[in-house]
């Protein structure tokens, strides 16, 4: 398996699907099965698989043109030009490959810019697998310290110790906390990072008022607020997830969307900060980064996107499979809740409110989630296998794809009803 996200250890078990290919909101398998899928590449399908549009543009750039020259072109301009244009807290904008690379960069850029070396980062938060980053989504909690003092515990083995010294761990939507951190350690704290919605654990919200207390906080200490829209670009809306909730970064990254498929990843904000990137202070490098196929398809991905009426169609669709389910389940009387947003959300199987991360480890039931995803990956409907992941619904879904879907769930949340 060439990604831990595929392994048995990710819940693939005891193997995962063996993919022949995938056209539109569907995937077949090798053994000719085909599904209705909402796994969608962990995400960078937003527009299904094979769009057209995207297809001929990546062809002709290869065919016409070429893949990697070392050297700008006109393209790579232009679809910054779009980032900026999209995203309104985007002054500057860098592009690279993956969200891994463009949190690497942020981060760096965020400590050269502040000469400060401590980093925030939440509880159950997923943010690439950089030795900086990987840590604190530990299913053991009780390695992970107190529920308001978390230590920073590694994602794995192979970690260099030190590192995780670096990071202050803090739980999710509790602001209050925050502002005591900040007091006392914000003159050390470089930068704070965050997806807008906890994607990474089942797509928690942020509770009203948090993401703007973090951003007037994070202001107030001179910490670099950066918010990593690496599933939330591009889904939650054109300006992503704080085109949505009007909020305004340091610097923000993007990947997976916006490029349609397409190794593509952007890290930008504020022209002060990033100046040190334009200089060549902070080095930004990649023989690959905004390569010629890479670049023809966000081009052509952000053009689509940005299409009158595109967002609002997959928000409505979206949003009547995430409620023909929860009220599925509530009819059921399943414990349950189905959270999330627009075209990204996950059904959690728990009695309790989950607000952070501990909420999910202590309280969600990954046995009927196990149970609930092989009653629907029998009959037809993909997603990932993991209770703490995410299903992603495209443009590509139609309404009768919905229909079936929710059909289907049915008859699942029967059986699971009925044991
Ligand atoms: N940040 C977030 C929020 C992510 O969900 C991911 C990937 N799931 C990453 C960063 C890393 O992105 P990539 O897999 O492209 O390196």
């Amino acid at each position: 398996m060439n990604s831990t996200a595929r392994s048995t250890w990710s819940g693939w078990d005891p193997y995962p699907l063996f993919v022949q290919g995938g056209s539109g909101s569907r995937l077949t398998d090798v053994d000719g099965n085909t599904y209705i899928d909402y796994l969608l590449g962990l995400g960078p399908m937003i527009l299904g698989h094979r769009p057209p549009e995207v297809t001929r543009a990546v062809v002709s750039m290869i065919e016409d043109r070429g893949t990697v020259f070392a050297l700008p072109t006109e393209d790579e301009s232009r679809l910054v030009a779009k980032l900026i244009a999209a995203v309104p807290s985007l002054e500057q904008v860098r592009l690279c490959n993956t969200g891994t690379e463009a949190v690497l960069y942020a981060t760096r850029l965020a400590r050269a810019f502040t000469g400060r070396s401590k980093i925030i980062r939440f509880e159950g938060m997923y943010h690439g697998f950089s030795d900086g980053l990987y840590w604190s989504k530990h299913p053991d909690l009780d390695e992970a310290g107190p529920d308001r003092a978390p230590v920073a515990v590694a994602q794995g083995p192979g970690l260099p110790r030190g590192v995780g010294d670096n990071l202050i761990i803090l739980p999710w939507n509790d602001a209050g906390l925050l502002a005591e951190v900040l007091e006392r350690e914000g003159h050390d704290i470089a930068a704070l990072i965050t997806e807008p919605v906890m994607c990474n654990t089942g797509c928690i919200l942020p509770e009203p008022g948090y993401l703007e207390a973090v951003r007037e906080l994070t202001a107030r200490h001179g910490v670099v607020f950066i918010l990593d829209e690496v599933i939330t670009g591009f889904r939650l809306g054109l300006g992503g997830a704080q085109g949505l909730f009007g909020l305004k970064p340091d610097l923000s990254v993007f990947a997976k969307g916006m490029g349609g498929g397409f190794p593509i990843a952007a890290m930008g904000g504020r022209r002060d900060i990033m100046a040190l990137v334009a200089d060549g202070t902070v080095s930004m490098a990649g023989t690959y980064a905004a390569n010629g196929i890479a670049v023809a398809a966000a081009n052509a991905t952000l053009d689509i996107l940005a299409r009158q009426g595109t967002f609002e169609s997959l928000f409505e669709r979206s949003d009547r499979l995430r409620e023909g389910l929860e009220r599925l389940l509530s009819d059921a009387r399943i414990p349950s809740s189905v959270v999330g947003l627009g075209p990204v959300f996950q059904v959690w199987f728990s009695e309790h409110p989950i607000r952070n991360y501990r909420d999910a480890a202590r309280h969600a039931s990954h046995t009927v989630f196990r149970r609930w995803w092989e009653g629907m990956m029998e009959r037809g409907i993909l997603f990932h296998p993991g209770a703490f992941e995410n299903l992603f619904v495209s443009c590509a879904h139609s309404d009768d794809d919905i229909d079936q879907t929710l059909a289907i769930a049915r008859e699942v949340v029967a059986e699971l009803k009925g044991t």
